[in-house]
């Protein structure tokens, strides 16, 4: 009897082997033992390595990939899936603290399971420095490989990353980042990479410029870090006006022109 965990070659990999190893005898598989990223695949080859180890719970780091093979893992074997945890506690039932609402909400769960599921929320948790556990091969099976990564789009925009930069402002002035709303990347007007919040980039600029967003929460999931926030909005009571340390209330197609001539007059 094991515990298997999905093992990628980053941070939250190694995150998430503190919790596994309080659940028994670590075993491991690779993110990357099947290629192109067919999440599907995974989650079926995971479910037969499972049983092959008699395996009493499964974890993998709560990323993108993660989480999205944990839950059709899930939906495989019929099993109740604790995502994004940041402590776990075995036992029957397996007590678990989750990260809800992007961070703002913790949830304490109980998980009745013969197997529980188990993603750990990345950077929330130390990196365990145990030995590596041994790894179980995994054999893919070529029917399940219709959901993969066909290509990589690269990032539209150069210079400063998004997640790096010290001022983002919509429209490009400052020798700024780009960002947006969901609103904007749902519309098709930016890539998806420009996106700030819950399941866009999370920021930490010294100024984030905020021009004709509402602030909901899963926007403002994403605005933790930054140091601090000018909001431009014709919605005084907008909640990112409420929560920002600067606003200015107004049409911003009157307002945004009028900030950047003023800008370009002192530079
Ligand atoms: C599971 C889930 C995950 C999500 N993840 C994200 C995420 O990561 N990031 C994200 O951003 N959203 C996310 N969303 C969507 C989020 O709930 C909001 O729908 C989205 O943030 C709204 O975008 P917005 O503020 O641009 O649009 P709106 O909410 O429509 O707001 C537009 C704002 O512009 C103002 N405005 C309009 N015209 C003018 C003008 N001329 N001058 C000045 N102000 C004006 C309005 O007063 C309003 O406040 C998620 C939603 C779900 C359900």
């Amino acid at each position: 009897m094991s515990v298997l965990v999905l093992m990628a070659d980053d941070d939250p990999s190694r995150q998430t082997l503190t919790l596994a190893r309080k659940f028994g005898e670590l075993r491991s598989v690779r993110m990357d033992g099947i290629q192109p990223f067919a999440p599907d695949a995974l989650a079926a080859a995971l479910a037969r390595a499972a049983d092959e180890v008699h395996a009493t719970a499964v974890f993998a780091a709560g990323t993108e990939r993660g989480n999205e093979v944990l839950a059709r893992l899930a939906a495989r074997m019929d099993l109740p899936f604790a995502a994004n945890c940041i402590a776990a506690t075995p036992g029957d039932p397996v007590v678990v603290t989750r990260l809800r609402w992007g961070g703002s909400l913790l949830e304490e769960a109980r998980l009745h399971s013969p197997r529980p599921l188990i993603t750990v929320a990345p950077h929330t948790v130390a990196a365990d420095d145990g030995p590596a556990p041994p790894e179980v091969e995994l054999r893919p099976d070529d029917r399940d490989m219709t959901v993969r990564v066909s290509d990589h789009l690269k990032p539209s925009k150069g210079g400063v990353s998004l997640a790096a930069a010290k001022v983002i402002v919509s429209g490009g002035l400052l020798g700024a980042a780009v960002g947006c709303s969901r609103a904007v990347t749902s519309a098709g007007w930016r890539p998806h990479t420009d996106q700030v919040g819950q399941t866009g980039t999370k920021v930490s600029p010294e100024v984030y410029i905020a021009c004709g967003i509402s602030g909901a929460t899963q926007h403002m999931a994403g605005l933790k870090g930054a140091k601090r926030i000018v909001a431009i909005n014709s919605d005084p009571q907008a909640p990112l006006m409420l929560n920002a340390d600067y606003t200015v209330t107004g049409d911003l197609k009157e307002i945004v022109p009028a900030i950047s001539a003023e800008i370009r007059k002192r530079r």
